[in-house]
Formats: structure tokens, sequence, C-alpha cells
């Protein structure tokens, strides 16, 4: 199943009827393969979303934002 279309919230007709990505990781899910990455401009094959960029270094700052308390510090090591 597409767990690309299963997290945008799609009919389970929908993600239950293709997969993700293939063996050799290239993109299978129609959804997945129009859409166009904002940051370095990936698509097809090889699309995905900004979140799971490589060019993105967003996510390594998550938590450093929010990690002003005691529990942040642990999730910054
Ligand atoms: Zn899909
Ligand atoms: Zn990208």
């Amino acid at each position: 199943m597409c767990s690309f279309c299963k997290q945008n919230g799609e009919s389970s007709f929908i993600y239950m009827g293709h997969i993700l990505k293939d063996e050799k990781g290239r993109v299978v899910c129609p959804i997945l393969r129009m859409y166009t990455c904002t940051l370095c401009g990936a698509t097809g094959d090889t699309s995905h979303t900004r979140k799971y960029c490589p060019l993105n270094k967003d996510k390594h700052c998550v938590y450093k934002k929010s990690g002003r308390n005691s529990a942040g510090r642990k999730l910054k090591r």
C-alpha cells in the first residue's frame, strides 16, 4: 500500500491500490510522481515531498527551535 496517500488522508481504495516505491526505489505513486519538490525540483521517479528532501535541513532544526527545555536538549543528541 502507499503510505504517502495514506498520510494524505486518501481513501483506502486509493492507497491500497498501489505502492509508494518499487524495489528499485523509484516512485510508483501517481500522486507523488506528479509532485515536484520545491527545494530541489525532483519529480517523477525521484519525486519526494519537502519533508523527505535531501536538501531539507529544516527537519534537523525542528527540535532545536522548540528544544529550549530539558526534554529538547535530550532530543538534540
Ligand atoms: Zn500513493
Ligand atoms: Zn527535493
